[in-house]
C-alpha cells in the first residue's frame, strides 16, 4: 500500500522518557505507561503454576522410571504442566499485544500532531545496566516506542531527531543556567538565576526539544 505524507502542523515536541510515565512532552502532556494489571497478575500466577507443575512432573517421572524398567515415561507425558505452559504463554502474548497496540496509538498520534519530534538517546539514561524490573519493562517499551516513531516519521514525512542530551534535568530551560544535580525525589525546582519555576520532567523535555531544534538548525 502507498503511504502518503501527513499534513504539516508546524508543531514541534520534545519527549522525556520516564518510568512512572512512559513519556513527558515539552508542552506538559504526560503519556502514561501501559498497564494491564489483571493480565499481568494472571501471567505471574500461571508462571508459578507452570514451575510448580513442571517440578512435580519431573519428580514423578523419575520415580516412575526408577520403578518401571519396561514402560518408561517422558516429561511430555505429563499434560498438567504443559497446559500451564500454554496458559502462561497465552497471557504473556496478550499483554505484549496490548502493549504494542497502545504504543501504536500513541506514536500515530504524535506523528499526526507534530512535524518534528525530539527524543533523547536512551543510552544517556544509563538504564540498560539496571536490573530493576519496572525499569527493564520501561526499557522494552522505550525501544519499541522509538522504533515505531522512526518508521512512522519516515512513512508520513515527519522528522524524528535523536539527541544525546546531557544534564537535561539540571539545566534551566528558560535561561540555560546549570543548577547542578538534584535528587530524583525533587519533582519541582526554581532556577537560582532567573527564578523560573520548573516541573522536573517538563523542563527536561523542553531542554531535549531545544537541543534537537538546535541540531537541525
Ligand atoms: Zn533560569
Amino acid at each position: 500500500t502507498e503511504v502518503h505524507d501527513l499534513p504539516k502542523t508546524h508543531q514541534t515536541v520534545g519527549l522525556d522518557m520516564g518510568v512512572a510515565d512512559l513519556a513527558i512532552a515539552s508542552n506538559g502532556v504526560k503519556y502514561g505507561t501501559f498497564n494491564a494489571r489483571w493480565l499481568e497478575k494472571q501471567a505471574t500466577c500461571w508462571q508459578s503454576k507452570f514451575s510448580r507443575r513442571k517440578q512435580r512432573a519431573t519428580v514423578a517421572m523419575r520415580q516412575w522410571n526408577h520403578h518401571h524398567q519396561l514402560s518408561k515415561v517422558e516429561l511430555n507425558d505429563y499434560q498438567n504442566w504443559q497446559r500451564a505452559k500454554m496458559t502462561k504463554a497465552r497471557y504473556q502474548a496478550k499483554i505484549a499485544n496490548q502493549r504494542k497496540d497502545y504504543l501504536h496509538k500513541l506514536t500515530t498520534d504524535l506523528v499526526k500532531n507534530y512535524d518534528v519530534i525530539v527524543i533523547e538517546d536512551l543510552k544517556t539514561k544509563n538504564l540498560m545496566r539496571n536490573h530493576h524490573l519496572a525499569k527493564s519493562i520501561a526499557n522494552a517499551s522505550w525501544y519499541q516506542f522509538r522504533t515505531m516513531l522512526e518508521y512512522k516519521c519516515k512513512w508520513y514525512g515527519k522528522q524524528l531527531v535523536v539527541v544525546s542530551a546531557r544534564n537535561t534535568s539540571r539545566i534551566c530551560s528558560a535561561c540555560g543556567q546549570n543548577d547542578g544535580p538534584k535528587p530524583l525525589a525533587i519533582r519541582e525546582w526554581t532556577c537560582s538565576e532567573c527564578r523560573a519555576h520548573h516541573d522536573r520532567d517538563i523542563n527536561a523535555a523542553v531542554n531535549i526539544l531545544n537541543c534537537g531544534l538546535k541540531a537541525i538548525g
